[in-house]
């Protein structure tokens, strides 16, 4: 099977091939967090938000309608909790609403996915918003929920832009004039301008040795302070290690069994879900 590998893929595997393994060669889940549930439900809204017919926005209540609408309600530890992030997530779009509302303009793409064909792989993503100016210049941008602006050295390495901008050139023959990074949580973008050709050709490269690392099987672990927290240290051999490996073995065990249980309640509940909407759901999942 070709391999498929978007910003995520390979940046997880840049920082740490090991957690690559894990989340994309043996399928094991991201544990729901209030972090990655809240970030999902601020990128439906402005989705919305942006995906409209008419050139004109909605009104502030309207969005924080939908935000209510699309929010997502898994990986919070109590209602408490998630009231809380609700309320921040009103603030965030409230905020964002009041500066962006008086130059709304539709978008040329909004969530809009692609995959290139590159050196035996597929290069995959979805870019979040890609504008038209008046003067006829295009920017792309992609929205973040980050607490604040990471450091300047690790956004000039990341590859996402770049990305994005190799995206727009294969998509529609375009080169954006800018490309974005839109903090919400602090209202602030980051923009640059679009890599040249040889900087282009170092993130191909860049690309090609993640592919090739993947395809060669190697996946050392490379114990790092991973930001969000990586969500694989209950499974890792480097975070497990008791100094006797019987042990080791069992709380890796242990911690698989723990993660299927999860999916088992997980799935039980989507089950129980789609048999009020539909009593005939699963029979005919049993048919087929
Ligand atoms: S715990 Fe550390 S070494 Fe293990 S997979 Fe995560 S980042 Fe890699």
């Amino acid at each position: 099977m070709e391999l498929r590998l978007s910003y995520t893929a390979a940046s997880t595997y840049e920082r740490c091939p090991l957690a690559y393994r894990f989340q994309y060669v043996d399928g094991l889940e991201v544990p729901p967090s209030p972090y990655l549930s809240f970030g999902r439900s601020l990128h439906a809204a402005l989705e919305w938000f942006y995906g409209r017919d008419v050139p004109e926005p909605p009104s502030l209540e309207e969005l924080l309608t939908r935000l209510e609408e699309c929010w997502e309600s898994e990986g919070y530890a109590d209602e408490e909790e998630e009231r809380s992030f609700l309320s921040h997530a009103r603030e965030v779009l409230e905020s964002f609403y009041l500066r962006n509302r008086d130059h709304f303009r539709l978008p040329v793409a909004v969530e809009q996915r692609f995959e290139i064909p590159m050196d035996g792989y597929l290069l995959t993503g979805v870019i979040d918003r890609v504008d038209r100016h008046p003067d006829g210049s295009y920017e792309v941008i992609d929205y973040k929920t980050n607490r604040r602006l990471p450091e300047l050295r690790r956004l000039r390495e990341d590859l996402q832009l770049p990305i994005y901008q190799m995206a727009c050139r294969e998509l529609w023959g375009i080169t954006p004039a800018k490309l974005t990074f839109y903090y919400l949580l602090i209202n602030q973008r980051f923009t640059t301008s679009p890599r040249d050709e040889d900087s282009l050709l170092d993130v191909r490269a860049r690309l090609s040795r993640v592919a090739e690392g993947i395809r060669a099987g190697k996946f050392p672990p490379n114990p790092n302070p991973l930001r969000p927290p990586c969500p694989f240290t209950d499974v890792c051999p480097t975070r497990t290690s008791a100094g006797d490996l019987r042990e080791e073995l069992e709380s890796r065990r242990r911690a698989l069994l723990e993660r299927r249980r999860n999916l088992d309640r997980l799935i039980q509940e989507l089950e129980r879900q789609l048999l009020e909407l539909d009593p005939e759901f699963l029979s005919r999942e049993d048919g087929e």
